[in-house]
Order: C-alpha cells, then structure tokens, then sequence
C-alpha cells in the first residue's frame, strides 16, 4: 500500500486509485476551453473502443453518481409508450425499478432471490407473452452479493425478440471484458469510480447510435436529458451542457491511460482475478465462507458470512481493520448476515494477502476476549 493515502479501499468503488489519477486534479480547466473539450471527445471515442469492435457506437458522458446514468438513461431512451422488463436479483437491479417508478414507466419485473441466477426460459417467456415491451434491463455485476449476471445470454434472447437492452455494467465494465455487438447490448451504463479506476464525480453510456438518434424529445428530465447531453457534445466538440466536473475528467483521461499501460481490460481482468482468488483461498484458510459458489462469483466483490461463534462484531471488525489501514464493506443483502470485500482499484493480490493476515489477527483477538468476558 502506498505510504501516502490514509488507507486502502476494499469496496465497490469509489476504490484507491493511483497517486498519478490523483495528481491529474492538480490542473483547472475551463468547460469552454479548446484543450478541455478536446480531452472529452477523446475519452468518448476511448470508450467506445473499449466497448466495440465494428463502426455504430457512441457514447454519453453525464454528471453525476453511476445512478444518475441510470436514470438518465431509462428516463431518455425509452418512449412514452414503452415498457421495460427488468430482471432484478439484487439491490442495484431493484433502483432501476424504483426508478422506472418515479419515472412512471410501466415495468414487468421478474424478482429473484440475491443468491439464485435469473431463469432464461421465463425471460424469453415474458417476452413473447408481453409484446408491449419495448426494452429489458439487467445488472451485469450484481454489487450487493458480488454475482456475475448472464448478461451475453439475455442479451441473445433480447435481441431474438426484437426489443432494446440496456444494461448496467456499473461495476463489471473496464474489469471484465465484454462487447457491445456479442452481448447485443443497445445501452451500457458505467461510472468514473468503478473498474476504469477514476474518481467519482460522471457516469457514462455506451449506446447503439442508430437507436440513440431515434430517442430525441424522450427525455422525462431536462438535466438528465441523454439524447439532448449526446447531441451537444457531438456538435459542439466535446462540450457538455452544464458545468461538468473537470478535475474528474481529467483524472478520467489519466485512468484510460494507465489501463491501457497496465494491458487494457484483459490485463486488468486478470489481475481482478487473481486478487479474488487470492482472497478467497486466504479467508477459506481460516474457515471464513462465501455467499456465493464460486461458478456464480464476479471477480469485483465478494460477499463473506459472518464467523459463527457467538462475539463476533462486524463493527469491531471494521474498525480493527481501519485502525490498521484497510476500509471494508458492509453486507446489502437481506437473508444473511453478511460482510463484502471488493478487490477492484490499484490493489494487489499482496494486498489482500496482508488484509487478510490482519483479519486473522482481528478474529483472533475478538474470540480471546470474548471468552475471557464469558469465563470470568
Ligand atoms: C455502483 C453501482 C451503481 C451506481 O451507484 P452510485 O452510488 O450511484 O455510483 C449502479 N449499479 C451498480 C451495479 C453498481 O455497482
């Protein structure tokens, strides 16, 4: 871990990022500038390329949290009379839900548990029983247990039925690889501060362009109006609608930099890889267990059941390990006391090695004084 940051992030993101990220952000741009703007068109066109391999891609970048993407997004790209299939086993699957509700645009949903894999059969299914559903939306990554979605799959299924996918691809996307053509995916939603390993501060869609262009007037928000964010920077050579967050961008452009360095998304993918299996193996020695079977583990975060014995305490847990310069992450999900590590950002198997040394130490310690305070 590097001596300058005050401790390593094991989350979902925002994540540790590199001094040099960090340092992009030591430089102000002005939003009408010439080398600002040219900075933006660049990380549009870098996106794209790391989503598809054939002409008909654009991109969108949006201020905000990854969930104001979301929203953008489902708020712009589906008609009036449209309706969306969402396929939901987890928390992130439900905001969408909850945002198409806000939205008032009808949904059919099918819910599964946060442990069980969406059924392929009842998709197909919902799509030929419900011709007035005009897009399907699914989470690749599901960050509230750390599953890893059948997104090529239902994208298949998709597009055999004619209708447009949007799929969140948070906190896979620059992680695992993945394309636009293979998954059929019509919309993909990401964020700064997640695998590209940036700061927080924009969100990001990767859209089929021919069905982007057919979306004008959709919008059911002006600020988070996706057609009318794409057409202002398309003619106006990178410049977004309102202000947008500079040093962020910045610091974006750098994060494209050194995934490109690091190897691109293959490189980066491998060593998410070998940091979750390195995890796990090290925290499986010491009885610690996964939510998950490994077949439908991500390799971005993953959820671990509580120890046990009686005395263990989550919030000592994390406090211990912050003491000693590692943040942790709670459990989201509702069946099982659980605790997540994430292993994305500039972290290094030795890294989780470390951690999990000093989960070790931690546990150990937690049991010793709980037996001492129950025998005496
Ligand atoms: C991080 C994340 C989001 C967006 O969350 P924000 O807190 O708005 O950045 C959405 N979906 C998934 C799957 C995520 O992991």
């Amino acid at each position: 871990m590097d001596a300058d940051i005050p401790y390593l992030l094991l989350t979902p993101g925002p994540l540790t990022t590199t001094r040099t990220v960090r340092e992009a952000m030591l430089a102000d741009y002005s939003t009408w500038d010439v080398d600002y703007n040219q900075r933006v068109v660049e990380i549009r066109e870098r996106l794209v390329q790391l989503a598809a391999s054939t002409p008909g891609y654009t991109s969108v970048l949006m201020q905000g949290s990854g969930t104001f993407a979301v929203e953008a997004t489902l708020g712009s790209v589906i008609p009036p009379y449209g309706k969306l299939l969402l396929i939901s086993n987890g928390a992130y699957g439900d905001r969408i839900g909850q945002i198409a509700d806000c939205l008032n645009i009808p949904r059919v949903t099918l819910a599964y548990a946060e442990t069980e894999l969406p059924d392929l059969d009842q998709i197909r299914k919902a799509l030929a029983d419900d011709e007035s559903i005009t897009h399907v939306a699914l989470v690749h990554c599901e960050t509230t247990t750390g599953m890893l979605n059948p997104a090529r799959e239902v994208g298949q299924l998709v597009a055999e039925a004619g209708r447009d996918y949007i799929l969140d691809a948070m906190s896979s996307f620059g992680g695992i690889p993945l394309s636009m053509e293979e998954f059929h995916i019509d919309y993909l939603i990401s964020s700064a501060n997640k695998c590209i390993q940036g700061v927080p501060g924009f969100g990001f869609v990767i859209a089929n362009q021919q069905k982007l262009e057919q979306t004008a007037g959709f919008a059911r928000s002006l600020s988070l109006d996706l057609y009318d964010q794409w057409k202002e920077m398309e003619q106006k050579g990178g410049k977004w609608r309102y202000t947008s967050p500079t040093h962020v961008v910045n610091a974006f452009l750098q994060a494209l930099n050194e995934l490109d360095a690091e190897g691109g998304i293959a490189a980066r993918h491998a060593r998410y890889v070998e940091n979750q299996e390195t995890l796990v193996r090290e925290m499986e020695q010491r009885g610690l267990r996964t939510l998950l079977p490994r077949e439908l583990q991500s390799p971005i975060i993953t959820s671990f059941y509580y120890p046990e014995w009686a005395g263990f305490s989550f919030n000592r847990l994390y406090d211990e390990l912050k003491r000693r310069r590692y943040v942790i992450y709670p459990g989201k999900i509702s069946q099982a006391e659980t605790f997540r590590i994430g292993n994305i950002g500039h972290v290094f198997p030795d890294d989780l090695r470390q951690l999990v040394e000093q989960i070790g130490l931690v546990l150990d310690e937690m049991q010793v004084t709980f037996e001492q305070t129950t025998s005496g």
